[in-house]
């Protein structure tokens, strides 16, 4: 029966396209060779069950032989096999017609292709310079047929003595392509592409390579959290336990199936990325989903399986695929789903593991808006004493005394509980609550909060005093005079570490608050903190430190010094304006003595500053509560305070 012809493709180029455009991964010929071995022993299976086939089916598997001297390598399955009339038309025939110009019409959209038109089987040219078929099919009276190509668009179809059911591929290695005539290198392929392959895969002597089971096609019903568990070691040996887990099972719009895991994910986002696995029946596809997830869904661990994701097409192509964008949906609302069901039954397991997850939650807050509005409600917030409240019920907690005059409610949060210890302290005397926002995203999330938290804004605990920070009715301020402020301004930039910017302000704070307070204004904090992070708004970010300098004029030690100043301090010499019709020269001179006074004034209060060992110790307490007491200031400090004790004590 030997016959010789021609492959249908009818190109003489269809090889050198394969090898070179269809994959750019050459190894994964491996992984379609041993699928379609996998697909004709299920048919087989299915053929038996059905009654259609009442022979002995043997034992069931797919073996891969190496013969690393020969450079061979064998793909060897008991599935139905092909007579002659099917190998002609799978794979002579190849499913259209011209497909030599079609293939060079959608060169780029080649990937998409091979998967929708059965190239599959042709992958293997990618790596061998011949391929023989050695097949023998199930039905009754078939005869075996080998058939035989070395890489030109001929083939020779012969009949071959195989005498058992099933088809055996042989490869012959082409010598660029040694690699794949190694041991190592092969069993690492099959460990890739083949470990949860649904029939017993065998490498070399009882080496089965799909010992493991595929988890996620077990009903939910029949496993146990340490089933989850023990599964998700056997994907990721080194990896810590994980958090919660979802099992996803739908067959209808499209059919998807799988197990995902929210990973314990501390301070850096970007380690955990990158470890969903794809797989299509059961076959490893790729562990790279992003444009099939969401971009926060990455962060997840765990396998998908889906026939309805086109394989191997181009990333692009992929994110506009009807039923990719209709897979996304569904993940992204299960994973809502899931974490609402964990909010309302496993609460208490939600609070202890939140630290670790909270930074996926607010990840997928940001990024997906969908997520966000559902996760509402499942989000908690931590405060200052380690309780956890949902953003609901928090506002319902505070409101009550935490509105201001405006009747917003004001969440009050610190980033760093001991840094900010005394402004949290201050709020707690207050009877205020205060949030702890110390994560990585916490500056975008408060953002995001006050644009979805009705009536209700941000205040970080040390950007005012504390009665500023909620300010309840209008209150009392010291009076000033223009003169009065600018030297109260004069007198504190003089003792003032001279590296930032300041705005000195009087303010009656009580007569037990402390005599100077240090703060950053909630805005400008937020816009240099957005711009260290690439917000793209540098000019915030260039600009030196500016703090606010809160002066409590009912401290009584501030009202010694403002006292002291009065009477050592003479007022800036007033010297009238110049007469209006007075000439140019003498417009000059009166000016000029203007600035001769001020200057003199001003170095008048900078003395008075410098001698008076009490304002710049009530200064220098202030930095040191905020952290900004440094270097010599800080030991002049302590050398000072020291003085002052023995002064106060000793006489
Ligand atoms: P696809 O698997 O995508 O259909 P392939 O080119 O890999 O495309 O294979 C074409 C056809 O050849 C398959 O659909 C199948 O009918 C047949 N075939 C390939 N390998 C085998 C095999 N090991 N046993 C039986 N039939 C096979």
């Amino acid at each position: 029966m030997a016959t010789t012809g021609k492959i249908g493709v009818t190109t003489e180029n269809i090889f050198p396209v394969i090898k070179k455009f269809l994959y750019s991964d050459h190894e994964i010929f491996l992984r379609e060779l041993v699928a379609n071995a996998v697909d004709a022993t299920q048919k087989m299976k299915a053929l038996a069950a059905s009654g259609e086939y009442a022979e002995e089916l043997g034992e069931l598997s797919v073996r891969v032989e190496l013969d690393e001297s020969a450079k061979t390598l064998k793909v060897i399955d008991n599935g139905i096999g092909m007579t002659e009339e099917e190998v002609d038309r799978y794979i002579n025939q190849i499913a259209f017609s011209s497909a030599g110009e079609f293939l060079e019409k959608y060169k780029d959209q080649l990937n998409s292709i091979i998967g929708h038109f059965g190239l599959g089987f042709y992958s293997a040219f990618m790596v061998a310079e011949k391929v023989t078929i050695e097949t023998l099919s199930w039905k009754e009276g078939a005869a075996a047929v080998k058939w035989t190509c070395d890489g030109s668009p001929e083939y020779d179809m012969e009949s071959c003595d195989k005498t058992d059911r099933g088809t055996v591929i042989t490869l012959y290695i082409a010598d660029d392509e040694k690699e794949f005539a190694d041991k190592k290198r092969i069993e690492g392929l099959l460990n890739k592409y083949c470990k949860f392959m649904p029939v017993p895969v065998v490498f070399g002597e009882d080496n089965v390579i799909n010992k493991v089971e595929p988890l996620w096609a077990r009903k939910p019903a029949d496993l146990k959290d340490e089933d989850y568990n023990e599964f998700y070691r056997t994907l990721y040996p080194m990896a810590d336990e994980p958090l919660f887990h979802i099992h996803l099972n739908v067959d209808y719009p499209f059919n998807l199936t799988g197990i995902l895991y929210f990973p314990k994910i501390k301070n850096n986002v970007d380690v955990s990325r990158n470890k969903i696995q794809l797989y299509c029946n059961q076959m490893f596809v790729t562990d790279s989903v992003d444009n099939i997830v969401p971009d926060f869904l990455t962060l997840l661990h765990g396998v998908i399986d889906s026939p309805d994701i086109p394989l191997n097409v181009s990333r692009s192509y992929l994110q506009s695929d009807a039923n990719v964008k209709k897979i996304s949906t569904y993940i992204t609302k299960k994973v809502a789903d899931r974490l609402d069901e964990i909010f309302r039954n496993e609460r208490q397991q939600l609070e202890e593991k939140w630290d670790n997850l909270k930074l996926f939650i607010e990840y997928g807050m940001l990024s997906d808006e969908k997520f966000c509005d559902r996760a509402m409600k499942f989000c908690l917030l931590k405060n200052t004493e380690n309780k956890y409240f949902s953003i609901d019920d928090y506002k319902k907690a505070v409101e009550g005394g935490q509105t201001d005059k405006d009747g917003k409610v004001v969440f009050l949060y610190a980033t760093d509980a001991e840094s900010q210890y005394s402004f949290v302290e201050a709020a707690k005397s207050k009877g205020y609550d205060v949030l702890l926002m110390d994560c990585q995203l916490d500056s975008h999330f408060v953002n995001l909060l006050e644009t979805k938290v009705e009536n209700a804004r941000f205040a970080r605990v040390d950007s005012d005093s504390i009665d500023n920070l909620i300010p309840k009715e209008d209150k009392i301020r010291p009076e000033l005079s223009e003169t009065e402020q600018e030297d109260l301004s004069v007198i504190f930039q003089a003792v003032l570490p001279k590296e930032n910017h300041y705005y000195v302000q009087a303010d009656n704070l009580g007569e037990d608050a402390a005599p100077i307070l240090i703060t950053q204004s909630e805005f400008m904090r937020r816009y240099r903190e957005m711009s260290a992070m690439g917000g793209g708004m540098n000019f915030y970010g260039e600009m030196p430190a500016m703090y606010n300098i809160t002066v409590n004029m009912q401290n009584p030690l501030v009202a010694k010094i403002m006292a002291s100043k009065a009477a050592d301090v003479a007022p800036a010499q007033v010297i009238p304006d110049a007469a209006s019709d007075a000439s140019e020269d003498v417009k000059r001179t009166v000016t000029e003595a203007k600035e001769t006074a001020a200057a003199a004034h001003k170095a008048d209060l900078e003395a008075f500053a410098g001698d008076n060992e009490i304002l710049k110790q009530i200064t220098d307490l202030a930095l040191l509560a905020n952290g900004m007491l440094k270097g010599k200031d800080l030991s002049d400090f302590i050398a000072r305070s020291a003085k002052v004790v023995e002064d106060a004590y000793l006489k």
